[in-house]
């Protein structure tokens, strides 16, 4: 036997090992099957070319755990290692590349997916690893290496039959969770799940049926518990797959949701950088936040992280599906992942991807399209809002609803109501509400003037939404349905006259103002038409959108009065004939107090002892 120190350059570093990274203790798993799926792949290759001659089998890969010896055993049947090969390979390259990376991300800890430390990482969890190991290559011995976990090494020709390596943790006494079943067959579950070379951990039962009918029975057999697909839908060509290939690996991908995928991408290509998957549109509806966290980032089908923010821009986690790009640094700081050109180029890629895609499935069936709107508008105008380039792609094929539930593109909704409401700053006057229901009235006021509303009920991406298109398209103007009477709305230079004279419309609008309670109202006389409403609430776009912004960014909602305009028709009967000759002082603020609360009534407004007092008062005139 012979014994040896590895060369070491600074002191020992596996107490750092052992310290590093102490919540990912769990990784020296991915690391080492990783390394025998590398030596595998490196035999396929070999026998490829012709230069590892006969049949190599099949190469799967097993997982054991001894508990009575207490250790936990990778077995590969790849390219091995002779001697001189483990030598070279784990007593220096491997070891120098640990220490390499150990000495530049010590201090951080949020490397991605710390790739990097490899071999060594095996003793964050065993005391003492073990490597038993036979060359592909005729002629040379077996050989058994130890390393205890200090510089020091032992190793020695052994007898073994097969090729490949054995790698024996004996796993450390604070690490002994690695040598239960389940917390082993999780951990394969979660990095190892879409390897390219079987995986086997154990067996399973299996039942299979025999013969027909009445005389059918069921037997019960050991088969190898492989945990994983080596052939996952986003490594074939999208021409082999069908329709229901793409939902089946969705299931893979979330065992445990019930939702289909709305559509989805495959992602394919290898110039100027590798990149493959696929990402599926899930069922948003109305939710931003509930789905985040489940693009799945692989580097050639080693699962790396399911964090993927740094590595596409921040609308697009919103997706789910697979990423594998073996061109996303892994072993840097998260922070200087954004800056890295690749990463940039990638992520600009599947934008432009996602993007292209919607117009696609517009293009080809619009009817279907909008019928997966509410699903899809949350995303698309989320993309927007974020990213120029998208929103010159999406603008196409964003879509507003009307009432009648029709949809357009924006700019052929615009085209649609330009003739009818244009004001007289050439603006296209969109109007809008955000509660068909509550705002019924003033829905139905616009409806009788031949104006066409729409709905954006999803305030916290329909505001900045609107405000985007107005700032660039510049020709148009959203107002809410309630912010104004129905003919100022759009504002236009002809309005009705007045039929009071100065002098009466002072006496109206102090009759009023004494009966308005709420010291946020503001009293208006306006020239409306006889049809409308005697008094009419409205609250003005402007500020309702400051408060609404105030509200967003978290300052509360006393910073901007909450006010609100009560526009009395100085044109309908009841105030420019009833009110207005009414003798009787009480009778008159009666009256008025009256046309004021049915506005407050149409709003929602009207509360507590106020609404008591009026259902009073309405009893008693019946
Ligand atoms: P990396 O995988 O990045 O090369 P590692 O530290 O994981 O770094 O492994 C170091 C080297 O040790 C590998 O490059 C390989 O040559 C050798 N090695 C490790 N595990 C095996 C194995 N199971 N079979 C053959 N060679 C191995
Ligand atoms: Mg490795």
């Amino acid at each position: 036997m012979q014994k040896g120190n590895i060369a070491v350059q600074t002191e020992n570093i596996f107490p750092i090992i052992k310290r590093f990274l102490y919540s990912d203790h769990e990784i020296f798993l991915r690391e080492l099957v990783s390394n025998a799926v590398d030596a595998s792949n490196k035999l396929k290759a070999l026998s490829r070319r012709g230069e590892a001659k006969g049949e190599i089998g099949d190469l799967k890969i097993e997982i054991l755990i001894d508990k009575d010896a207490k250790t936990l055993t990778i077995r590969d049947q790849g390219i091995g290692m002779t001697e001189e090969e483990v030598k070279k390979y784990l007593n220096q390259v491997a070891f120098s590349s640990a220490q390499e990376f150990l000495e530049k991300y010590k201090d951080e800890t949020n490397i991605i997916g710390n790739f990097g430390l490899g071999f060594y990482s095996a003793f964050m969890v065993a005391s003492s690893v073990e490597v038993q190991t036979k060359s592909w290559q005729e002629g040379n011995a077996a050989v058994r290496w130890t390393c205890e976990g200090n510089p020091e090494y032992t190793l020695e020709n052994i007898e073994k039959d097969s090729r490949g390596t054995d790698v024996i943790l004996h796993i450390a006494e604070d690490s002994l969770e690695f040598l239960e079943n389940e917390r082993i067959e999780g951990l394969l579950e979660k990095y190892c799940k879409f390897l390219p070379v079987a995986i086997q951990f154990g067996t399973k039962d299996e039942t299979i049926f025999e013969g027909e009918g009445e005389e059918q029975t069921e037997r019960t057999i050991q088969v190898d518990n492989i945990i994983n697909n080596p052939e996952p839908a986003w490594r074939k060509q999208p021409a082999d797959l069908t329709d229901e290939d793409y939902r089946n690996f969705y299931r893979e991908l979330y065992p445990q949701s019930y939702d289909a995928p709305l559509f989805w991408i495959h992602l394919n290509i290898d110039y100027p950088f590798n990149l493959t998957g696929v990402l599926y549109f899930p069922k948003l509806g109305n939710s931003l936040e509930l789905q985040r966290n489940k693009i799945q980032l692989y580097s050639n089908q080693v699962f790396v992280t399911d964090s993927v923010k740094e590595i596409v821009p921040e609308f697009l986690t919103l997706l789910h599906g697979v990423i594998d790009s073996p061109d996303i640094p892994l072993n840097v700081s998260r922070s200087y992942l954004q800056a890295d050109s690749n990463v940039k180029r990638i992520s600009g890629f599947i934008t432009k991807k996602v993007a292209d895609k919607l117009a696609e499935l517009f293009n080809k069936d619009r009817a279907d399209f909008e019928s997966k709107w509410s699903d899809l508008g949350i995303f698309v105008k989320y993309g927007m809002l974020s990213d120029d380039k998208f929103y010159e792609k999406a603008i196409k094929y964003a879509l507003v609803k009307n009432l009648a539930g029709e949809f357009y593109p924006i700019e052929e909704y615009v085209e649609k109501v330009k003739p009818t409401q244009t004001d007289k700053h050439d603006k296209v006057v969109l109007i809008y509400t955000t509660q068909p229901e509550a705002q019924h009235t003033q829905i139905e006021a616009c409806k009788a003037y031949g104006y066409e509303v729409v709905v954006m009920d999803q305030p916290m991406i329909d505001s900045p939404f609107m405000q985007q298109l107005e700032y660039k398209l510049g020709n148009l103007v959203f107002v809410r349905v309630d912010s104004d009477t129905v003919n100022n709305l759009i504002q236009k230079d002809e309005k009705p006259e007045l039929v009071l004279n100065e002098e009466e419309k002072t006496k109206v609008k102090d009759v009023f103002t004494s009966v308005v309670s709420d010291p946020a109202g503001r009293v208006e006389v306006q020239p409306l038409s006889p049809q409308e409403a005697p008094v009419i609430i409205t609250r003005p776009e402007f500020m309702r959108r400051m408060k609404e912004m105030q509200a967003m960014q978290g300052m509360g909602m006393d910073g901007f009065p909450d006010s609100f305009q009560v526009i009395v028709n100085g044109n309908h009967e009841l105030v420019a004939k009833k009110i207005l000759h009414e003798s009787d002082e009480a009778q008159r603020s009666n009256l008025a107090k009256y046309l004021y609360q049915l506005a407050l009534l149409n709003q929602g407004m009207l509360k507590g002892a106020e609404l008591a007092e009026f259902t009073k008062r309405s009893l008693e005139n019946l």
